[in-house]
């Protein structure tokens, strides 16, 4: 079961009390199709300028990702910098250029038509309804969004929360949506919006998930050393749908396996900066780590 993702590809220039990077391999795709990679062929719809260089591509290819839906226009690519504080979850964006991403028009390849599993990155609601009119069959769609989108295309995101399965947001833009501060309450509304299943990201603190059923909740890996969270939810998003995609269990219990799956890979992600544990990491370290995460949060054998 492959899984189409659509979102930025990336240069991001990030500091965190651990040190600086610039321009490194970033973008909510690139984190996701990484981590979605070790359970599932994954194909990018995105777009990159001509300065983009080999050796990030080079990424891609040698974990089999498919770009065929990757355009490279001329321009420059999507560029973010970021800023963490001492408290690691408190980050502050000090640089959003869009370059070729304003503008930009999904086109899918006619092979990604038939894509089961979607994931519509953090990018204009516009180009995530785009790409879903031009899938003929989903089985399955999760979707991201960010702040900016729920304040300035309410409307169209609106829209894409009516044909999604799954919304993940974090603690923060599930009260902008929602309007409601309680997190319980928060996410009973967003469920009327249209999603049938909601995951709040609460960083270090884990995810929550909920359901019209049942309320789900595990707490992040814990780590001695964080030294870059950039990307953990795309990490989080890519374990998560790359486990639905693997094991086609989208019953409670495996959605409860796919949150454990996602907060394993987050976690790796996040030991180093960038995409450089995540591109080191092996499967059987993934479920090494999944191992650990069942004890941990084991309390009733
Ligand atoms: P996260 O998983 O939330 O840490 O996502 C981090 C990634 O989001 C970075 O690699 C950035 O390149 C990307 N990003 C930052 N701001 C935006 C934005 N406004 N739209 C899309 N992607 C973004």
């Amino acid at each position: 079961m492959s899984i189409l993702v659509v979102g930025t590809v990336a240069f991001d220039s990030i500091e965190t009390p651990f040190g600086v990077a610039e321009r490194i391999l970033g973008g909510s795709a690139s984190y996701f199709a990484l981590a979605a990679s070790y359970f599932a062929p994954v194909r990018i719809v995105g777009v990159i300028g001509r300065d983009f260089p080999q050796e990030y591509l080079d990424l891609f290819t040698q974990r089999s990702i498919d770009l065929e839906g990757l355009k490279k226009e001329r321009g420059e690519t999507f560029h973010w910098r970021g800023k963490y504080h001492e408290d690691i979850n408190v980050r502050d964006t000090l640089e959003l250029h869009l370059n070729v991403l304003s503008g930009f028009v999904p086109q899918l390849p006619e092979s990604y038509r038939d894509a089961e599993y979607v994931f519509l990155g953090n990018i204009d609601p516009a180009m995530q309804i785009e790409v879903l009119n031009q899938i003929r069959h989903m089985r399955l769609v999760v979707c991201d969004t960010m702040d900016h989108w729920i304040r300035e295309s309410s409307k169209e995101l609106r829209a894409v929360l009516k044909r999604i399965e799954m919304l993940v947001v974090n603690d923060s833009e599930a009260r902008l949506l929602s309007g409601q501060n309680n997190i319980v309450r928060a996410a009973r509304a967003i469920l009327k919006m249209g999603p049938e299943v909601v995951l709040i990201k609460r960083g270090e603190y884990g995810v929550l998930q909920f359901s019209d059923s049942s309320i789900f909740a595990t707490p992040a890996y814990p780590l001695e050393e964080v030294f870059d969270p950039t990307g953990a939810g795309d990490s989080f998003a890519g374990g998560f749908l790359g486990q639905l995609a693997r094991s086609g269990d989208h019953s409670q219990r495996g959605i409860r396996r796919a949150i454990a799956y996602g907060s394993v890979v987050a976690s790796f992600t996040v030991e180093d900066f960038g995409v450089k544990r995540l591109t080191n990491v092996s499967l059987s370290d993934i479920e090494e780590r999944y191992q650990g995460f069942a004890q941990l949060t084991d309390f009733h054998t």
